[in-house]
Protein backbone atom coordinates (compact mmCIF):
# COMPACT_ATOMS: atom_id res chain seq x y z
CA UNK A 1 0.00 0.00 0.00
CA UNK A 2 1.09 3.37 -1.01
CA UNK A 3 0.39 5.56 2.27
CA UNK A 4 -1.01 9.06 1.16
CA UNK A 5 0.76 11.19 4.15
CA UNK A 6 3.57 10.46 5.74
CA UNK A 7 6.33 12.18 8.46
CA UNK A 8 9.60 11.81 6.28
CA UNK A 9 9.44 11.17 2.19
CA UNK A 10 12.51 10.27 0.97
CA UNK A 11 12.41 10.95 -3.28
CA UNK A 12 15.46 8.72 -5.05
CA UNK A 13 16.76 5.00 -3.41
CA UNK A 14 20.00 6.09 -4.35
CA UNK A 15 23.11 5.35 -2.60
CA UNK A 16 22.08 8.54 0.15
CA UNK A 17 18.70 7.84 0.17
CA UNK A 18 18.75 4.40 1.06
CA UNK A 19 21.08 5.39 3.68
CA UNK A 20 19.36 7.95 5.29
CA UNK A 21 16.02 6.16 4.86
CA UNK A 22 17.70 3.43 7.25
CA UNK A 23 19.02 5.91 9.42
CA UNK A 24 15.75 7.57 10.04
CA UNK A 25 13.71 4.32 10.37
CA UNK A 26 16.47 3.48 13.30
CA UNK A 27 16.65 6.19 15.21
CA UNK A 28 12.73 8.03 15.06
CA UNK A 29 9.25 6.51 15.24
CA UNK A 30 8.56 8.28 12.10
CA UNK A 31 6.21 6.88 8.99
CA UNK A 32 8.51 6.90 5.92
CA UNK A 33 8.20 6.30 2.57
CA UNK A 34 10.68 6.32 0.35
CA UNK A 35 10.44 6.46 -3.85
CA UNK A 36 12.72 4.93 -6.38
CA UNK A 37 12.45 5.11 -10.28
CA UNK A 38 14.18 2.10 -10.80
CA UNK A 39 13.21 -1.53 -9.17
CA UNK A 40 13.36 -2.69 -5.78
CA UNK A 41 14.69 -6.15 -5.69
CA UNK A 42 13.89 -6.75 -2.02
CA UNK A 43 16.61 -7.47 1.12
CA UNK A 44 20.03 -9.38 -0.04
CA UNK A 45 18.97 -12.68 1.30
CA UNK A 46 15.58 -12.72 -0.67
CA UNK A 47 17.44 -13.64 -3.62
CA UNK A 48 16.00 -11.64 -6.20
CA UNK A 49 19.24 -9.09 -6.52
CA UNK A 50 20.87 -9.22 -10.66
CA UNK A 51 23.93 -11.56 -10.50
CA UNK A 52 25.76 -8.62 -12.35
CA UNK A 53 24.64 -6.16 -9.81
CA UNK A 54 26.14 -8.25 -7.05
CA UNK A 55 29.50 -8.84 -8.73
CA UNK A 56 32.21 -6.37 -7.81
CA UNK A 57 34.24 -7.16 -10.23
CA UNK A 58 32.89 -5.45 -13.31
CA UNK A 59 30.70 -2.03 -13.25
CA UNK A 60 27.29 -3.66 -14.97
CA UNK A 61 25.43 -1.51 -17.48
CA UNK A 62 22.13 -3.20 -16.85
CA UNK A 63 20.31 -0.27 -14.93
CA UNK A 64 21.33 3.23 -16.03
CA UNK A 65 19.47 5.58 -16.91
CA UNK A 66 21.26 6.63 -20.45
CA UNK A 67 22.51 10.22 -19.71
CA UNK A 68 25.19 11.49 -21.64
CA UNK A 69 27.04 14.31 -23.25
CA UNK A 70 24.52 15.39 -26.08
CA UNK A 71 24.86 17.95 -28.00
CA UNK A 72 27.84 19.54 -26.22
CA UNK A 73 30.74 17.44 -26.99
CA UNK A 74 30.51 17.75 -30.85
CA UNK A 75 32.71 14.95 -32.79
CA UNK A 76 32.17 12.47 -29.83
CA UNK A 77 29.60 11.24 -26.79
CA UNK A 78 30.43 10.32 -23.39
CA UNK A 79 28.34 8.30 -21.36
CA UNK A 80 27.11 10.07 -17.88
CA UNK A 81 26.64 6.49 -16.18
CA UNK A 82 24.16 6.73 -13.21
CA UNK A 83 22.32 3.81 -11.86
CA UNK A 84 18.07 3.60 -12.07
CA UNK A 85 17.46 1.05 -9.22
CA UNK A 86 17.21 0.59 -5.37
CA UNK A 87 21.05 1.39 -4.00
CA UNK A 88 21.66 3.81 -6.89
CA UNK A 89 25.38 3.87 -8.19
CA UNK A 90 26.22 2.42 -4.70
CA UNK A 91 24.54 -0.54 -6.27
CA UNK A 92 26.59 -0.26 -9.79
CA UNK A 93 30.05 1.22 -9.17
CA UNK A 94 33.67 0.29 -8.54
CA UNK A 95 33.78 -0.43 -4.54
CA UNK A 96 36.63 2.56 -4.10
CA UNK A 97 36.18 3.31 -0.58
CA UNK A 98 37.82 6.57 -0.14
CA UNK A 99 37.53 9.16 2.33
CA UNK A 100 39.48 12.26 0.81
CA UNK A 101 41.86 14.70 2.78
CA UNK A 102 41.11 16.82 5.74
CA UNK A 103 41.53 19.86 3.78
CA UNK A 104 38.32 18.76 1.67
CA UNK A 105 35.96 18.97 4.91
CA UNK A 106 37.61 21.77 6.15
CA UNK A 107 37.57 23.37 3.30
CA UNK A 108 33.93 23.11 2.93
CA UNK A 109 33.28 24.04 6.87
CA UNK A 110 35.63 27.40 6.45
CA UNK A 111 32.77 27.95 3.46
CA UNK A 112 30.44 28.53 6.39
CA UNK A 113 28.88 25.09 6.69
CA UNK A 114 29.13 24.39 10.42
CA UNK A 115 29.25 20.87 11.37
CA UNK A 116 31.20 19.46 8.49
CA UNK A 117 34.90 20.02 9.01
CA UNK A 118 37.41 16.86 9.08
CA UNK A 119 37.01 16.44 12.79
CA UNK A 120 33.55 16.61 13.53
CA UNK A 121 33.04 14.48 10.00
CA UNK A 122 35.88 11.66 11.11
CA UNK A 123 33.26 9.15 13.05
CA UNK A 124 30.97 9.54 10.49
CA UNK A 125 33.13 7.90 7.89
CA UNK A 126 34.08 5.56 10.25
CA UNK A 127 30.66 4.56 10.67
CA UNK A 128 30.04 4.57 7.04
CA UNK A 129 33.45 1.94 6.74
CA UNK A 130 32.06 -0.44 8.93
CA UNK A 131 28.11 -0.33 7.49
CA UNK A 132 29.60 -0.91 4.14
CA UNK A 133 31.66 -3.49 5.16
CA UNK A 134 35.20 -1.45 3.75
CA UNK A 135 37.71 -4.32 3.62
CA UNK A 136 42.07 -3.65 2.87
CA UNK A 137 42.85 -6.18 0.48
CA UNK A 138 45.97 -8.57 1.09
CA UNK A 139 49.27 -7.99 -1.09
CA UNK A 140 48.76 -11.56 -2.45
CA UNK A 141 45.06 -10.68 -3.53
CA UNK A 142 46.18 -7.76 -5.91
CA UNK A 143 46.58 -8.95 -9.98
CA UNK A 144 49.81 -8.83 -11.52
CA UNK A 145 49.28 -5.64 -13.50
CA UNK A 146 47.85 -3.92 -10.52
CA UNK A 147 51.17 -4.77 -8.24
CA UNK A 148 53.43 -3.87 -11.01
CA UNK A 149 51.42 -0.43 -10.96
CA UNK A 150 52.30 -0.23 -7.47
CA UNK A 151 55.77 -1.42 -7.08
CA UNK A 152 56.49 1.21 -10.24
CA UNK A 153 55.03 3.89 -8.36
CA UNK A 154 57.40 2.66 -5.72
CA UNK A 155 60.45 3.02 -8.13
CA UNK A 156 59.27 6.39 -9.01
CA UNK A 157 59.65 7.38 -5.50
CA UNK A 158 56.31 7.31 -4.23
CA UNK A 159 55.91 6.27 -0.43
CA UNK A 160 53.78 2.90 0.16
CA UNK A 161 50.56 4.17 2.11
CA UNK A 162 50.04 2.77 5.18
CA UNK A 163 46.16 3.87 5.17
CA UNK A 164 44.97 5.03 1.82
CA UNK A 165 42.22 7.02 4.00
CA UNK A 166 45.13 8.78 6.44
CA UNK A 167 43.13 12.32 5.73
CA UNK A 168 46.56 13.86 6.87
CA UNK A 169 48.75 11.76 4.01
CA UNK A 170 50.03 13.46 1.01
CA UNK A 171 51.55 11.68 -2.23
CA UNK A 172 51.82 7.91 -1.64
CA UNK A 173 50.88 4.91 -3.51
CA UNK A 174 47.90 2.54 -1.60
CA UNK A 175 46.21 -0.54 -2.11
CA UNK A 176 42.71 1.09 -2.23
CA UNK A 177 40.14 -0.04 0.48
CA UNK A 178 37.16 -1.85 -1.35
CA UNK A 179 33.47 -2.22 0.09
CA UNK A 180 32.74 -5.56 -0.94
CA UNK A 181 32.30 -9.06 1.03
CA UNK A 182 33.66 -12.28 -0.41
CA UNK A 183 32.83 -10.08 -3.59
CA UNK A 184 29.67 -8.90 -3.19
CA UNK A 185 29.51 -5.32 -3.65
CA UNK A 186 28.15 -3.97 -0.57
CA UNK A 187 25.57 -0.51 -1.65
CA UNK A 188 23.79 1.09 1.14
CA UNK A 189 20.21 -0.82 0.37
CA UNK A 190 21.94 -3.81 1.70
CA UNK A 191 23.99 -1.93 4.49
CA UNK A 192 21.51 0.70 5.35
CA UNK A 193 17.92 -0.82 3.98
CA UNK A 194 18.28 -4.59 4.64
CA UNK A 195 18.13 -4.39 8.67
CA UNK A 196 14.73 -2.45 8.77
CA UNK A 197 13.31 -3.66 6.02
CA UNK A 198 10.76 -5.02 8.31
CA UNK A 199 9.87 -2.14 9.97
CA UNK A 200 6.35 -1.07 10.81
CA UNK A 201 5.91 2.33 9.21
CA UNK A 202 8.49 2.03 6.47
CA UNK A 203 7.40 1.86 3.01
CA UNK A 204 10.11 1.25 0.00
CA UNK A 205 8.44 1.69 -3.24
CA UNK A 206 10.62 1.30 -6.43
CA UNK A 207 9.23 1.70 -9.96
CA UNK A 208 8.22 5.62 -9.01
CA UNK A 209 9.07 8.22 -11.23
CA UNK A 210 9.37 11.26 -9.32
CA UNK A 211 7.67 14.56 -11.87
CA UNK A 212 8.04 16.96 -8.57
CA UNK A 213 7.69 18.75 -5.80
CA UNK A 214 4.16 19.88 -3.76
CA UNK A 215 4.86 23.92 -2.41
CA UNK A 216 2.11 25.08 0.05
CA UNK A 217 2.58 28.65 1.45
CA UNK A 218 6.47 28.85 1.47
CA UNK A 219 6.80 25.05 2.32
CA UNK A 220 7.78 21.90 0.18
CA UNK A 221 4.33 20.38 1.23
CA UNK A 222 5.19 16.36 -1.03
CA UNK A 223 5.47 15.18 -3.89
CA UNK A 224 4.18 14.60 -7.20
CA UNK A 225 5.17 11.01 -8.69
CA UNK A 226 4.22 8.55 -11.41
CA UNK A 227 3.70 4.98 -10.39
CA UNK A 228 2.21 2.27 -12.54
CA UNK A 229 1.62 4.79 -15.16
CA UNK A 230 -0.69 6.89 -12.81
CA UNK A 231 0.03 9.99 -11.11
CA UNK A 232 0.01 9.76 -7.11
CA UNK A 233 0.63 12.43 -4.71
CA UNK A 234 1.86 12.24 -1.16
CA UNK A 235 2.42 14.56 1.16
CA UNK A 236 4.78 14.73 4.14
CA UNK A 237 6.16 16.73 7.18
CA UNK A 238 9.22 16.92 5.79
CA UNK A 239 10.77 15.75 2.03
CA UNK A 240 13.82 14.89 1.26
CA UNK A 241 15.24 15.36 -1.81
CA UNK A 242 18.15 12.16 -2.80
CA UNK A 243 18.14 12.10 -6.55
CA UNK A 244 21.73 12.39 -7.39
CA UNK A 245 23.78 15.26 -9.01
CA UNK A 246 21.77 14.91 -12.27
CA UNK A 247 18.37 14.12 -10.26
CA UNK A 248 17.76 16.39 -7.52
CA UNK A 249 18.31 19.78 -9.96
CA UNK A 250 16.23 18.50 -12.18
CA UNK A 251 13.17 17.52 -9.93
CA UNK A 252 13.69 21.45 -8.20
CA UNK A 253 13.78 22.74 -11.44
CA UNK A 254 10.49 20.71 -12.95
CA UNK A 255 9.01 21.99 -9.80
CA UNK A 256 9.59 25.83 -10.50
CA UNK A 257 12.61 26.04 -8.02
CA UNK A 258 15.72 27.92 -9.57
CA UNK A 259 17.02 30.20 -11.80
CA UNK A 260 13.74 31.93 -13.45
CA UNK A 261 15.49 31.90 -16.98
CA UNK A 262 15.42 27.95 -16.79
CA UNK A 263 12.51 27.44 -15.60
CA UNK A 264 10.05 30.29 -17.93
CA UNK A 265 10.85 29.01 -21.24
CA UNK A 266 9.57 25.35 -20.19
CA UNK A 267 6.19 27.03 -19.73
CA UNK A 268 6.39 26.53 -15.97
CA UNK A 269 5.63 28.92 -13.14
CA UNK A 270 8.38 30.16 -10.92
CA UNK A 271 7.65 29.13 -7.66
CA UNK A 272 10.75 29.77 -5.85
CA UNK A 273 13.76 31.68 -7.15
CA UNK A 274 17.13 29.99 -6.22
CA UNK A 275 19.93 30.69 -8.95
CA UNK A 276 22.37 28.27 -8.12
CA UNK A 277 19.82 25.16 -8.75
CA UNK A 278 21.96 22.78 -11.52
CA UNK A 279 25.23 25.13 -11.56
CA UNK A 280 27.94 24.26 -9.80
CA UNK A 281 28.23 21.03 -11.68
CA UNK A 282 31.41 19.04 -11.07
CA UNK A 283 33.13 15.84 -12.05
CA UNK A 284 36.88 14.94 -12.03
CA UNK A 285 38.47 15.67 -15.17
CA UNK A 286 40.22 12.17 -16.08
CA UNK A 287 42.21 11.04 -19.22
CA UNK A 288 43.26 7.57 -20.00
CA UNK A 289 46.30 6.44 -21.12
CA UNK A 290 46.51 3.20 -23.21
CA UNK A 291 49.03 0.41 -23.77
CA UNK A 292 49.76 -2.20 -25.63
CA UNK A 293 50.46 -4.71 -23.01
CA UNK A 294 52.54 -7.63 -23.82
CA UNK A 295 51.88 -11.78 -23.81
CA UNK A 296 54.03 -11.86 -21.24
CA UNK A 297 51.31 -9.58 -18.87
CA UNK A 298 48.20 -11.26 -20.17
CA UNK A 299 49.69 -14.84 -19.34
CA UNK A 300 50.54 -13.62 -16.15
CA UNK A 301 46.92 -12.53 -15.46
CA UNK A 302 45.42 -15.50 -16.96
CA UNK A 303 47.15 -17.68 -14.73
CA UNK A 304 46.45 -14.98 -11.59
CA UNK A 305 42.55 -15.36 -12.88
CA UNK A 306 42.45 -18.72 -12.61
CA UNK A 307 42.65 -18.92 -8.91
CA UNK A 308 41.96 -15.51 -7.33
CA UNK A 309 39.09 -13.31 -8.01
CA UNK A 310 40.19 -10.07 -9.47
CA UNK A 311 38.50 -6.65 -9.65
CA UNK A 312 39.48 -3.82 -11.54
CA UNK A 313 40.91 -0.97 -9.56
CA UNK A 314 42.84 -1.73 -6.59
CA UNK A 315 45.62 0.74 -6.83
CA UNK A 316 45.85 4.31 -6.34
CA UNK A 317 48.34 6.87 -6.34
CA UNK A 318 48.08 10.14 -5.10
CA UNK A 319 50.12 12.53 -7.06
CA UNK A 320 50.90 16.38 -6.83
CA UNK A 321 50.50 18.45 -9.80
CA UNK A 322 53.09 21.57 -10.19
CA UNK A 323 49.59 23.67 -9.60
CA UNK A 324 49.21 21.37 -6.26
CA UNK A 325 49.65 23.70 -2.74
CA UNK A 326 48.48 21.67 0.66
CA UNK A 327 48.26 18.57 -0.69
CA UNK A 328 48.26 15.92 -3.67
CA UNK A 329 45.65 16.88 -6.74
CA UNK A 330 45.84 13.41 -8.84
CA UNK A 331 44.86 10.30 -8.71
CA UNK A 332 46.61 7.99 -10.75
CA UNK A 333 44.83 4.37 -11.43
CA UNK A 334 44.69 1.39 -13.49
CA UNK A 335 42.61 -0.46 -15.54
CA UNK A 336 43.43 -3.70 -17.14
CA UNK A 337 42.38 -7.07 -17.89
CA UNK A 338 40.08 -8.85 -21.02
CA UNK A 339 38.14 -6.54 -22.50
CA UNK A 340 34.25 -7.48 -21.24
CA UNK A 341 33.17 -8.25 -24.77
CA UNK A 342 33.77 -12.16 -24.74
CA UNK A 343 36.73 -12.16 -27.07
CA UNK A 344 40.21 -12.96 -26.04
CA UNK A 345 41.25 -8.84 -25.78
CA UNK A 346 42.80 -7.55 -23.30
CA UNK A 347 43.41 -3.93 -22.32
CA UNK A 348 45.64 -2.20 -20.17
CA UNK A 349 45.40 1.86 -19.04
CA UNK A 350 46.34 4.14 -16.78
CA UNK A 351 44.18 7.14 -16.05
CA UNK A 352 45.05 10.81 -14.55
CA UNK A 353 42.45 12.20 -12.54
CA UNK A 354 42.54 15.42 -11.56
CA UNK A 355 40.71 16.01 -8.00
CA UNK A 356 40.17 19.66 -7.55
CA UNK A 357 38.45 21.00 -10.87
CA UNK A 358 37.74 24.87 -11.07
CA UNK A 359 35.57 24.16 -14.24
CA UNK A 360 31.90 24.69 -13.23
CA UNK A 361 29.17 22.95 -15.63
CA UNK A 362 25.76 23.28 -15.51
CA UNK A 363 22.23 21.01 -15.37
CA UNK A 364 19.34 22.00 -17.33
CA UNK A 365 15.69 20.75 -18.12
CA UNK A 366 15.41 19.97 -21.89
CA UNK A 367 12.04 19.36 -21.41
CA UNK A 368 9.40 19.05 -18.38
CA UNK A 369 9.18 15.63 -18.94
CA UNK A 370 9.91 13.72 -16.21
CA UNK A 371 11.26 10.52 -18.21
CA UNK A 372 13.29 12.77 -20.55
CA UNK A 373 16.81 13.21 -19.63
CA UNK A 374 18.40 16.58 -18.67
CA UNK A 375 20.84 18.62 -20.82
CA UNK A 376 24.34 17.53 -18.60
CA UNK A 377 26.47 20.28 -19.78
CA UNK A 378 29.93 19.40 -17.66
CA UNK A 379 32.53 22.06 -19.02
CA UNK A 380 35.75 20.12 -18.41
CA UNK A 381 38.68 21.74 -18.91
CA UNK A 382 36.84 25.47 -19.25
CA UNK A 383 38.54 26.99 -16.28
CA UNK A 384 39.66 30.95 -17.84
CA UNK A 385 43.15 30.15 -16.10
CA UNK A 386 43.88 26.70 -17.36
CA UNK A 387 44.61 24.78 -14.21
CA UNK A 388 42.79 21.87 -14.84
CA UNK A 389 44.67 20.97 -18.15
CA UNK A 390 47.64 21.96 -16.75
CA UNK A 391 46.74 19.42 -13.93
CA UNK A 392 45.84 16.47 -16.04
CA UNK A 393 48.86 17.10 -18.54
CA UNK A 394 51.05 17.15 -15.53
CA UNK A 395 49.35 13.62 -14.72
CA UNK A 396 50.05 12.63 -17.99
CA UNK A 397 53.60 12.95 -17.60
CA UNK A 398 53.90 11.09 -14.48
CA UNK A 399 51.96 8.32 -16.21
CA UNK A 400 55.01 8.20 -19.03
CA UNK A 401 57.13 7.76 -16.12
CA UNK A 402 55.18 5.40 -13.77
CA UNK A 403 54.97 3.17 -17.09
CA UNK A 404 59.05 3.64 -18.00
CA UNK A 405 59.78 2.02 -14.34
CA UNK A 406 61.05 -1.26 -14.37
CA UNK A 407 58.00 -3.08 -13.09
CA UNK A 408 55.69 -1.34 -15.75
CA UNK A 409 58.52 -1.25 -18.62
CA UNK A 410 58.69 -4.57 -18.84
CA UNK A 411 55.15 -5.61 -19.47
CA UNK A 412 53.48 -2.50 -20.67
CA UNK A 413 55.61 -1.34 -23.99
CA UNK A 414 55.34 2.35 -25.14
CA UNK A 415 52.22 3.85 -24.97
CA UNK A 416 50.56 4.01 -28.15
CA UNK A 417 50.62 7.50 -28.15
CA UNK A 418 53.79 8.29 -27.26
CA UNK A 419 54.76 10.71 -30.08
CA UNK A 420 52.41 13.07 -28.89
CA UNK A 421 52.34 12.33 -25.54
CA UNK A 422 55.92 13.59 -25.34
CA UNK A 423 55.54 17.26 -26.71
CA UNK A 424 53.67 19.20 -24.43
CA UNK A 425 51.28 21.26 -26.67
CA UNK A 426 50.34 18.54 -28.50
CA UNK A 427 49.62 16.23 -25.46
CA UNK A 428 47.45 19.03 -24.32
CA UNK A 429 45.52 18.59 -27.53
CA UNK A 430 45.32 15.16 -26.91
CA UNK A 431 44.17 15.76 -23.86
CA UNK A 432 41.06 17.85 -24.69
CA UNK A 433 40.24 15.56 -27.46
CA UNK A 434 39.66 12.55 -24.86
CA UNK A 435 39.19 13.95 -21.27
CA UNK A 436 36.36 11.95 -19.45
CA UNK A 437 34.59 11.96 -16.14
CA UNK A 438 35.61 9.89 -12.85
CA UNK A 439 31.97 9.18 -12.36
CA UNK A 440 31.87 11.48 -9.34
CA UNK A 441 29.08 14.34 -10.54
CA UNK A 442 28.43 16.67 -7.39
CA UNK A 443 27.91 20.26 -6.25
CA UNK A 444 24.36 20.94 -8.65
CA UNK A 445 22.75 21.68 -5.64
CA UNK A 446 25.86 22.84 -3.40
CA UNK A 447 25.09 24.24 0.19
CA UNK A 448 26.32 27.47 1.44
CA UNK A 449 25.08 30.31 3.51
CA UNK A 450 24.40 32.51 0.42
CA UNK A 451 21.30 31.67 -2.13
CA UNK A 452 22.54 35.00 -4.21
CA UNK A 453 26.01 33.56 -4.51
CA UNK A 454 24.35 30.12 -5.58
CA UNK A 455 23.52 28.57 -2.49
CA UNK A 456 20.73 25.50 -2.64
CA UNK A 457 20.76 24.44 0.81
CA UNK A 458 21.99 25.58 4.10
CA UNK A 459 24.76 23.29 5.68
CA UNK A 460 21.75 20.98 7.52
CA UNK A 461 20.21 20.31 3.89
CA UNK A 462 17.45 22.81 4.17
CA UNK A 463 16.51 24.65 1.34
CA UNK A 464 17.49 27.75 1.22
CA UNK A 465 13.88 29.91 1.19
CA UNK A 466 11.23 26.99 1.92
CA UNK A 467 10.28 25.26 5.43
CA UNK A 468 10.29 21.27 5.56
CA UNK A 469 12.24 20.55 2.39
CA UNK A 470 16.12 19.11 2.27
CA UNK A 471 18.66 18.01 -0.63
CA UNK A 472 20.69 15.25 0.83
CA UNK A 473 23.18 13.63 -1.82
CA UNK A 474 26.07 14.08 -3.72
CA UNK A 475 24.74 17.53 -4.97
CA UNK A 476 25.48 18.85 -1.84
CA UNK A 477 29.07 19.07 -2.04
CA UNK A 478 29.74 22.58 -2.15
CA UNK A 479 33.47 21.18 -3.93
CA UNK A 480 34.51 18.05 -4.59
CA UNK A 481 36.66 16.05 -2.17
CA UNK A 482 39.95 14.54 -3.56
CA UNK A 483 38.02 11.38 -3.06
CA UNK A 484 35.94 9.11 -5.29
CA UNK A 485 32.47 10.33 -4.10
CA UNK A 486 30.85 7.08 -2.48
CA UNK A 487 31.56 7.30 1.04
CA UNK A 488 31.43 10.58 0.76
CA UNK A 489 28.11 10.80 -0.29
CA UNK A 490 26.99 8.36 2.18
CA UNK A 491 28.71 10.65 4.93
CA UNK A 492 25.79 13.59 3.70
CA UNK A 493 23.41 11.15 4.58
CA UNK A 494 24.73 10.41 7.68
CA UNK A 495 25.37 14.09 8.69
CA UNK A 496 22.30 15.27 7.72
CA UNK A 497 20.24 12.47 9.14
CA UNK A 498 22.25 12.69 12.70
CA UNK A 499 20.75 16.67 12.27
CA UNK A 500 16.83 15.32 11.06
CA UNK A 501 16.72 12.41 13.96
C1 LIG B 1 29.94 3.55 -12.93
C2 LIG B 1 30.28 4.24 -11.64
C3 LIG B 1 31.37 3.83 -10.90
C4 LIG B 1 31.69 4.47 -9.70
N1 LIG B 1 32.71 3.99 -8.94
C5 LIG B 1 32.91 4.52 -7.72
C6 LIG B 1 33.85 3.96 -6.83
O1 LIG B 1 34.49 2.94 -7.11
N2 LIG B 1 34.03 4.55 -5.63
C7 LIG B 1 33.34 5.67 -5.27
O2 LIG B 1 33.58 6.19 -4.18
N3 LIG B 1 32.44 6.23 -6.08
C8 LIG B 1 32.18 5.67 -7.28
N4 LIG B 1 31.23 6.19 -8.08
C9 LIG B 1 30.50 7.39 -7.62
C10 LIG B 1 29.49 7.13 -6.52
O3 LIG B 1 28.90 5.86 -6.68
C11 LIG B 1 28.45 8.26 -6.53
O4 LIG B 1 29.08 9.49 -6.29
C12 LIG B 1 27.37 8.10 -5.47
O5 LIG B 1 26.86 6.80 -5.49
C13 LIG B 1 26.26 9.12 -5.70
O6 LIG B 1 25.22 8.91 -4.78
P1 LIG B 1 23.88 9.77 -4.82
O7 LIG B 1 23.05 9.30 -3.70
O8 LIG B 1 24.24 11.20 -4.88
O9 LIG B 1 23.21 9.43 -6.21
P2 LIG B 1 22.67 8.02 -6.75
O10 LIG B 1 23.34 6.91 -6.07
O11 LIG B 1 22.74 8.13 -8.23
O12 LIG B 1 21.15 8.00 -6.27
C14 LIG B 1 20.13 8.74 -6.89
C15 LIG B 1 18.89 7.86 -6.95
O13 LIG B 1 17.77 8.65 -7.30
C16 LIG B 1 17.01 7.98 -8.27
N5 LIG B 1 16.33 8.99 -9.06
C17 LIG B 1 16.86 9.99 -9.80
N6 LIG B 1 15.88 10.71 -10.38
C18 LIG B 1 14.71 10.17 -9.99
C19 LIG B 1 13.35 10.44 -10.26
N7 LIG B 1 12.96 11.46 -11.06
N8 LIG B 1 12.39 9.67 -9.69
C20 LIG B 1 12.72 8.64 -8.87
N9 LIG B 1 14.01 8.32 -8.57
C21 LIG B 1 14.99 9.07 -9.13
C22 LIG B 1 18.04 7.19 -9.08
O14 LIG B 1 17.46 6.11 -9.79
C23 LIG B 1 19.02 6.76 -8.01
O15 LIG B 1 18.68 5.53 -7.44
C24 LIG B 1 30.89 5.57 -9.26
C25 LIG B 1 29.78 5.96 -10.01
C26 LIG B 1 29.45 5.29 -11.18
C27 LIG B 1 28.24 5.71 -11.95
Amino acid sequence: MMPAHVDTLILGGGTAGCALAGLIAERSSDTILLLEAGPDYGSLHEGHWPRELLDARRIPVSHDWGYDSGPFLPGRRVAYERARVIGGCSAHNGCSAVWGTHWDYDGWAAAGNAGWSAGEVLPLLQAVDRRLKVRRYEAEEIPPYQRAVHDAARAAGFAASADMNDMAEDEAVAYCPVNNQRGIRWNTAFAYLDPVRNRRGLTIRGSALINRLLLERGRVAGAEAIIDGTLHEVRARRTVLAAGAYGSPAILLRSGIGDPRLIEPHGLRVAHALPGVGRNLQDHPAVAVAFPGSRELEAASAAFERSHWTPEELVIVKARSRQARESFDLHLFSEGGRVADGSDAWRWQIYAAGLLPRSRGQLRLASVDPAAAPLIEHRHLSDAEGHDLAVLADGVELIRQLASQTPLARWLGAPFDAAILGDRRAREGWIRARVVHYWHPAGSCAMGSDPAAGAVVDARGKIHGLEDGYVADASIMPALPRANTNIPTVLVAERIASWLT
